[in-house]
């Protein structure tokens, strides 16, 4: 079963704009997933992160969230990366409190360096934080390791798989933007395209990592550096269809996280084309 939910509150949340009415409002409209966005800072005590774990739990909804964008595992400077550390730390205690799983983190920027460089930092940062949130008891929430849009930008397909073979499945997964793919690597059109990155993941991280996908989708526009700007699923690039068939057919389970401006209708809209080929078997 793959569930579908909005990267954030839904957009049509009745009355007040909180964390707790937004996820109330996915279960009402029989989404089973949100997405709670840190990405402008982590803004959430714990009272607060607590009931709205609570109310989660009662609405089946998981959520999982995602970290600030400032991060830069990677950062050339000592005090950048301390900082990176301090917010991915943050992030992960509040999903503690919520109890979400993974936070959803863009692992950094090349800055003229070669990956390989990159690479050895990046993984000693993500050592910190898992340090620091065993020190703290945040034990269970997994970094999740985002496929980036700009080519400028670490996390490339191989480059997120890397990290989560590196630490394994219960500390890193690795979370495909199938939008950021679509602008950084290669165009993805058919069944073929979306079944070739799903069985690359399964390849290297095995069986369980199809019974926990995470991922998010949506449309996309691009420039030559790569994304632009995430758009609605109807322009059909990348269309939605194909994933679905190659969920669906190789018996994938997980979260489909909607990043469009239509974050709520167009989860809907997913999950009933998923739901349709699903039951066609
Ligand atoms: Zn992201």
């Amino acid at each position: 079963m793959i569930r579908f939910g909005p990267a954030g509150i839904p957009i049509e949340t009745p009355g007040e704009r909180s964390t707790v009415a937004g996820i109330e409002y996915c279960g009402k409209i029989g989404l089973g997933a949100m997405e709670v966005e840190f990405v402008h800072g982590v803004n959430m005590g714990e009272e607060k992160a607590r009931a709205a774990g609570e109310i989660a739990q009662k609405s089946n909804v998981l959520l999982s969230c995602h970290a600030p964008y400032y991060i830069n595992c990677c950062a050339k400077e000592p005090a950048k990366i301390s900082a990176s550390v301090k917010y991915i730390v943050a992030t992960a205690q509040a999903a503690w409190w919520l109890q979400a799983s993974p936070i959803v983190i863009h692992p950094g920027h090349y800055m003229g360096r070669p990956a390989a460089e990159c690479k050895k930092l990046v993984n000693s940062t993500f050592q910190r934080c898992l340090d620091e949130m065993e020190t703290l008891g945040v034990i269970g929430v997994l970094l999740g390791a985002e496929l980036t849009g700009k080519k400028s930008a670490y996390g490339s397909l191989d480059e997120i798989i890397g990290l989560s073979e590196d630490f394994g499945l219960k500390q890193v997964m690795p979370v495909v933007d199938f939008a950021h793919y679509h602008a950084r690597e290669a165009r993805l059109k058919t069944f073929e395209d979306y079944s070739r990155i799903l069985g690359k993941v399964e390849s290297h991280l095995g069986s369980k990592a199809a019974k926990s996908f995470h991922c998010h989708f949506s449309g996309i526009e691009i420039i030559d550096a790569g994304e632009r700007s995430h758009l609605p699923i109807s322009v059909n690039s990348p269309p939605f269809e194909p994933l679905a068939r190659a969920f669906a057919e190789n018996g994938w389970e997980g979260r489909v996280i909607c990043e469009s401006p239509l974050i709520e209708k167009d989860a809907l809209e997913m999950q009933k084309a998923y739901q349709k080929i699903a039951k066609q078997g």
